[in-house]
């Protein structure tokens, strides 16, 4: 089949995943925000995509990133970094992106502080959780998280806008459920003094989209399971 089909075919099957999971919370389907994961993937996919209506892309690594965005810079995307951010990457990939939802380190934050300051820019981000608390993944452990933010209170250009996650790789889906459901607390409970702002919960892949939306996701991020397997 033709991949423009295939792809066509990937999104009505995620759409109608999605809302199904929606009708099972009573959520309007509408409120859920689907990110295309797009690392490996080809500005020609990345347009198929687009004009199905798509318009927000995630990509991680800058560089990568950086030749498709020139390539695709006619198109109105947001472009989200959702890789590990190294601190030498950082002004260029404020140049790139508009949003940074994988703010997991002190370091990075003073990095990103300083050359938002520079650019005179005001960063949307998100913080990454380690909610497995795995030793081979960044992110900022779910009971640090608070510490955390009372660290980088005082930096004037982060907006931090939500919390994302990426838990650890299980035999079945349900067994991320658990790690969706601290997220979802955790949350709520900075939430509540947090400001208006900080909305999105971005959690769920191709593999346990579903999981993560009944758990309270807000931001989906799909990549095989819509462009096909990566290269
Ligand atoms: C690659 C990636 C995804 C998408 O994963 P798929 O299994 O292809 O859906 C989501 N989030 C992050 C952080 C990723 O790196």
């Amino acid at each position: 089949m033709e991949f423009k089909e295939k792809i066509k075919q990937n999104y009505f099957k995620i759409l109608e995943d999605i809302e199904k999971a929606c009708n099972k919370i009573r959520k309007d389907f509408k409120e859920i925000k689907i990110l295309a994961a797009s690392k490996s993937q080809s500005p020609e996919k990345i347009k198929v995509v687009y004009d199905l209506g798509i318009h927000l892309f995630g990509e991680n690594y800058v560089q990568e990133a950086e030749k498709k965005i020139e390539i695709l810079k006619d198109l109105s995307i947001e472009w989200h970094f959702i890789g590990r951010l190294q601190t030498n990457k950082v002004k260029k990939a404020l140049r790139l992106f508009s949003c940074i939802q994988t703010l997991d380190r002190l370091t990075l934050a003073q990095e990103i502080q300083k050359q938002a300051e520079k650019l005179d820019l005001k960063v949307p981000v998100m913080i990454e959780i380690n909610i497995g608390k795995e030793i081979t993944k960044g992110g900022i452990f779910p009971e640090k998280l608070e510490d955390f933010i009372e660290k980088i209170k005082n930096f004037n250009r982060i907006k931090v806008i939500g919390l994302m996650c990426l838990p650890p790789l299980e035999e079945s889906s349900e067994k991320a459920r658990p790690y969706f459901k601290k997220m979802r607390k955790l949350f709520e409970k900075i939430k509540s003094y947090m400001g208006y702002e900080f909305r999105e919960l971005s959690m769920g892949t191709s593999y346990d989209f579903i999981i993560a939306i009944e758990e309270g996701a807000t931001i989906i991020r799909i990549g095989e399971a819509l462009f096909g397997k990566r290269d």
